[in-house]
């Protein structure tokens, strides 16, 4: 753990956050500042500095996946975005999101996770 790192501090519980799913080796949680409903960080427990150093990286990639096809049921939406700046928080972290056109309330986090979690119970049955 980074001290100094606020996703490690999420990671440990520090920091409240709204988790949308969680293993041993990845979380996935909401964005505190989203651009769009559901806008979630799926992140390594370990403190990576970039994506590209995540051991894992098919679990990890793959949990990108369900992260999104979950917003995709969740909110009514094909079109759901992934982006990887590495910028901002130096924890690797990337943001999968529906387009900011997506209806529905992004500040609305308790709902908007549990439609999320709600959701990737289902994909888990059959991705
Ligand atoms: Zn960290």
């Amino acid at each position: 753990m980074n001290n100094e790192c606020i996703f490690c501090k999420i990671v440990h519980g520090d920091i409240p956050s709204y988790k949308v799913y969680e293993d041993e080796n990845f979380t996935a949680f909401l964005d505190i500042r989203p651009w769009s409903p559901g806008h979630t960080l799926v992140i390594p427990k370990e403190h990576h500095t970039w994506v590209w150093d995540v051991p894992q990286s098919d679990k990890y990639f793959a949990l990108a996946r369900r992260i999104a096809l979950s917003q995709r049921a969740a909110f009514g939406t094909d079109f759901v975005i992934a982006k990887i700046f590495g910028e901002e928080v130096p924890h690797a972290h990337i943001q999968v999101y529906p387009n900011e056109g997506t209806k529905g309330d992004k500040m609305a986090f308790e709902e908007n996770a549990a439609k999320i979690r709600n959701a990737l119970d289902s994909i888990n049955a059959t991705v």
